[in-house]
């Protein structure tokens, strides 16, 4: 395999920073030529003079200034703003993947600039397929373009996948771990802290995705990505609460057969077969060993206490700007929770009253996907300073 270049599209976070342990485990492979990040001007610095990328790009135009000082005389180019992160994977020639890890509404551009420059993309940000799964597969289909998920549970399917027909699906299983709070009672839930919140039991991950996997609406978000990238319906994908987190997704097949994916949980595995394009690269790292794992588990996820599981079979089912607003709401309502604001079933609550206030559009274009996700972000923000209930 000759050596490829990335655009590593969210490199100081979580899934980024994995990214480039992997380009530094497999330097004939891959070359980091691209980094893009948020407003991490420290760490983005610090990774642009290990990797010698040949262009860095901030989100946050305030961190312009001192990282263009500082890598403009390695010979880094340095751009700023969200335009230029959109552009980012696109605007340096001999690029050939993409791999979106930013966080929540921002990866939708950035993928859909690579889909349009017929990029490989390595696909972290799920909320690109929630937001508008309909659009971006369409745009796919007339692209030379691929997606490889990075979602450990997507690529446990996609891996699953090999050598079968799409005929011969019965049903994809997705494993959830339950998160922090499989365990606590509604009642509980109600007083749970940021830090409760936070320590999700098997995954090291942002804090956005974590919060997510507490209330489980990451794994409502699951099925929607689900949905789009295997091209099977609502009604063929479950979840399945598996609180070991070893199995990473499953596929039962006609024949009654179920293929599933083991490994530890660890982030760099799915990574590195999305960037692999499939092909296992060898590695020295610690694998699965499964005789520590005397015991699996598997439940039936409960809608009760985890209402915004059932999103992913409404939003499907009504299709259009619906999970969009799903996932607007949700962003500001994190944020907010996060910072103390509300207290963490307010989540739920502010998701619930955008879905109820927001016009529905039934095929949403670009510019409408654009608009309902600001619009839904002010009316969820105007909830904030509003008690709920
Ligand atoms: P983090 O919060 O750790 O990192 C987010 C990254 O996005 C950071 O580099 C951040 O920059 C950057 N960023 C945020 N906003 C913008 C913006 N407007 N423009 C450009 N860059 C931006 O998130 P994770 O790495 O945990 O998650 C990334 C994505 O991958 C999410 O969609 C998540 O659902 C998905 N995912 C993550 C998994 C995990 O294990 N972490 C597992 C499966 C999926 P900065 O920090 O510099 O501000
Ligand atoms: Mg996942």
């Amino acid at each position: 395999m000759r050596q490829k270049q990335l655009a590593v599209i969210g490199s100081t976070g979580s899934i980024g920073v994995q990214t480039l342990d992997i380009v530094s485990e497999y330097p004939e492979l891959f070359r980091a030529s691209v980094l893009a990040g948020g407003s991490n001007v420290d760490l983005l610095e610090k990774q642009a003079i290990a990797h010698r990328p040949d262009k860095v790009v901030i989100a946050d135009e305030s961190g312009y200034t001192r990282l263009r000082d500082s890598l403009t005389p390695l010979g880094i180019t340095v751009e700023a703003g969200s335009k230029a992160v959109a552009e980012a994977a696109v605007s340096v020639p001999g690029v050939d993947t993409a791999v979106i890890a930013t966080v929540g509404y921002s990866g939708l551009e950035p993928t859909l600039k690579a889909i349009e420059h017929n990029k490989a993309i390595a696909l972290a940000n799920k909320e690109t397929l929630v937001v508008a799964g309909e659009l971006v597969t369409g745009c796919l289909a007339k692209s030379e373009s691929t997606i490889m998920p990075i979602d450990s549970e997507h690529s446990a399917i996609y891996q699953s996948l090999v050598g079968e027909s799409h005929d011969s699906i019965r049903r994809l299983l997705i494993t959830a771990s339950g998160g922090p709070f499989r365990d606590k009672s509604v009642k509980e839930m109600e007083h749970v802290t940021v830090k409760d919140a936070l320590a999700h039991p098997n995954w090291s991950m942002g804090a956005k995705i974590t919060i997510d996997s507490a209330t489980m609406l990451n794994k409502a978000f699951e099925i929607i990505e689900a949905r789009w990238l295997f091209d099977v319906p609502a009604d063929k994908i479950n979840a399945v609460v598996h609180p070991q987190s070893i199995i990473h997704s499953m596929v039962e097949f006609v024949d009654g057969s179920i293929k599933a994916q083991l490994g530890l949980p660890d982030m760099r595995l799915p990574i590195r077969y999305a960037l692999g394009c499939a092909h296992r690269l060898p590695t020295k790292r610690k694998g699965l060993t499964i005789a520590d794992y005397a015991k699996l588990e598997f439940f039936e996820p409960d809608f009760e206490k985890f209402p915004l599981l059932k999103l992913a079979y409404y939003s499907l089912e009504k299709g259009g700007n619906v999970a969009c607003v799903v996932n607007a709401a949700n962003e500001i309502a994190v944020a907010a929770f996060l910072k103390g604001e509300i207290p963490f079933l307010d989540i739920r609550r502010i998701i619930d009253k955008s879905l109820e206030a927001m016009p529905f559009i039934s095929s949403p274009t670009y510019e409408d996907y654009v608009a309902t996700n600001a619009e839904t972000r002010k009316y969820a923000a105007s909830l904030i300073s509003k008690p709920t209930h």
